[in-house]
């Protein structure tokens, strides 16, 4: 049994908004409207080959590999004959007929109408009218009308093969959709499930939802940041919210917390969202011996309105003194209270650099910090 798929997109329509007709527009997973519908046949097992009728313009430009490309018509029947008549050679069994603006068809729709093919003449997928309707004139309503034996037609539309070349041939004019072509010819169409998921896209409201529907159900990102400070004179010095008794302190216009540096830093990373100079300027004098966690604080919070959780956040710092191991719990809790995060969270540790470079010879402490974003 062969069954070809052809697939219309030769439609000019622009109702969906933006510069180019709704087919080649971009979903949110990278794949243009036209490239989702074809996949959806290309991974059905009965389907032994697609057909896509385009715009003639459209036809150098399509970039679709593995499809026949055939040049449309002037109307919709058009289009479809000319697909139907480059399959003459082929011959299938059966054809089934498809919006390109219906990128989402279940499986189980496709399966309904080659299923309601083994034993009738034409099927299509259907929904049964619900909402009440009404007539309307100048925007007021002039009348209801009965919903009963009311169906919203959908495609892929399931022919037989040569008898719906026959039909095209026969016909003239346009046609709504193929089911009008086959019942002029006399061909009964038995109505199957359509599906919600298979709406049309035609209006800006109708894209904005496939984009949605196929941005990626997880964002993950990872951002990485990396800070120095020299030693100056002094008594302690801040590392990762902590007070650490040291026979010196760390310079900065702040109050130099290394750490805390290159975790704020690591967030605004993953955020692709600059860095702790970008948006605490230290030519601003404002921000001169801050606390750091006024920083933490602001990439946390940009993090929560761009809809990211903060899953983990490991941080290294490198010196040979201070010790850092008898701080470290000290320093996990606090910036775990921070950030809002239970401690099993954060990650402090510490390495020395085998007394090589400037960590080594003790000039000033260096620290390294990853940050996961996820966005649901
Ligand atoms: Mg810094």
């Amino acid at each position: 049994m062969k069954t070809s798929v052809i697939i219309v997109a030769a439609g000019r329509g622009l109702r969906a908004g933006g510069e180019v007709p709704k087919q080649w527009q971009l979903l949110s997973n990278g794949h243009r409207v036209i490239d989702q519908t074809i996949a959806v046949f290309r991974g059905h097992p009965a389907v032994t080959d697609i057909t896509v009728v385009l715009n003639p313009d459209d036809m150098a430009a399509a970039k679709l590999t593995g499809c026949r490309l055939v040049p449309g018509g002037a109307t919709r029947s058009a289009s479809v004959r000319a697909g139907l008549e480059a399959l003459v050679d082929d011959t299938p069994d059966l054809v089934l007929i498809h919006d390109a603006a219906r990128p989402f068809v279940p499986v189980s729709v496709i399966d309904a109408v080659l299923d309601g093919l083994q034993t009738c003449a034409a099927a299509a997928p259907a929904l049964a009218v619900t909402d009440a309707l009404w007539t309307g004139v100048d925007g007021q309503v002039a009348g209801t009308h009965p919903r009963d034996g009311l169906y919203r037609a959908q495609t892929p539309q399931g022919f037989h093969y040569a008898a719906m070349l026959a039909a095209h041939r026969a016909h003239q004019g346009d046609a709504a959709d193929d089911v009008a072509v086959a019942r002029a010819a006399g061909i009964a169409v038995r109505i199957v499930d359509g599906s919600d998921e298979n709406y049309k896209i035609t209006l800006p409201a109708d894209l904005a939802r496939a984009k949605t529907q196929t941005r990626p159900k997880m964002d993950i990102r990872t951002g990485n940041g990396f800070d120095v400070h020299r030693f100056c004179p002094g008594d302690h010095v801040w590392l990762c919210g902590v007070s650490v008794p040291h026979d010196r302190a760390l310079s900065g216009h702040s109050d130099a917390d290394v750490g805390m540096h290159a975790v704020t830093d690591a967030i605004y990373g993953a955020l692709g969202m600059g860095d702790i100079g970008q948006h605490f300027p230290p030519s601003d004098p404002q921000w001169k011996g801050a606390a750091s966690h006024i920083f933490l604080e602001h990439a946390c919070a940009l993090a929560r309105e761009n809809g990211f959780t903060i899953t983990h956040a490991d941080c290294t710092l490198i010196c040979e003194y201070p010790k850092v191991g008898p701080h470290a719990a000290a320093m996990k809790a606090e910036m775990a209270r921070i950030m809002g995060m239970t401690p099993d969270r954060i990650s402090v540790k510490a390495t020395t650099s085998e007394r090589l470079g400037f960590t080594g010879r003790g000039e000033g402490i260096a620290a390294i910090a990853t940050a996961t974003l996820v966005k649901t």
